[in-house]
């Protein structure tokens, strides 16, 4: 089976393909040609995924599935959820918002977070989504160079290491993302 994953990051293909069975062939944008960025302007993470798939099933005409993550934590009223990218401003690295997190949670006692992944998947003219949480809490300082993004500073709540100190199976198995491929690679093994 060939599905296109809506997405160019090459991290997330590379983790996401580490889940996947070999008979499941995945197509990054890239692979079908589609250069132009998808501008995700949805103020909620179900809202930004299905709107990357759609706008593939629509102008590619492929099977596709998109998947949008926020990183939630408590005592920032649930922020920078769907701003995750974009926390410290447009076009920023991974550095500058894990940095800027770290400086918003200096004096915070109460560290809890949670990433949110939302998968939406478009097949044969029906959608389907299937979501994975992961809690854990901010650490105090960098810890790991692994992973991407906030992975140096969450701890996933039972672990004494970060995602980023962790390798990629082992992220998988108990991360958001990971969560989530598991439904969608558990539906899927009925249709291939
Ligand atoms: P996206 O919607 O999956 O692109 O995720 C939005 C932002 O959340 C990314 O730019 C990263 O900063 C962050 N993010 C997503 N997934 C992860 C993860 O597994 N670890 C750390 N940060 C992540």
């Amino acid at each position: 089976m060939k599905l296109v994953f809506a997405s160019n990051n090459k991290n997330k293909i590379k983790e996401i393909k580490s889940l996947l069975p070999d008979t499941i062939q995945i197509l990054s944008l890239e692979d079908i040609g589609c250069t132009e960025e998808i501008e995700e302007t949805e103020n909620t993470i179900t809202g930004n995924a299905k709107l990357k798939a759609d706008y593939i099933t629509k102008k590619y005409g492929y099977d596709c599935f998109a998947d949008d993550t926020g990183l939630e934590v408590e005592a920032l009223g649930g922020a920078p959820g769907v701003y995750s990218a974009r926390y410290a401003g447009e076009n920023v690295t991974y550095e500058e918002n894990a940095q800027k997190m770290l400086k918003e949670m200096k004096d915070k006692v109460n560290r809890k977070a949670q990433f949110k992944t939302v998968i939406v998947l478009n097949l044969m003219g029906k959608q389907y989504l299937f979501d994975g949480i992961c809690e854990g809490e901010i650490t105090n300082n960098k810890h790991g160079n692994g992973g991407f993004g906030y992975d140096p500073i969450f701890k996933p709540k039972g672990f004494e290491h970060t995602f980023a100190e962790m390798s990629l199976k082992e992220k998988g198995r108990i991360s958001h993302r990971g969560l989530a491929v598991k439904k969608l690679v558990n539906f899927l093994k009925d249709k291939v």
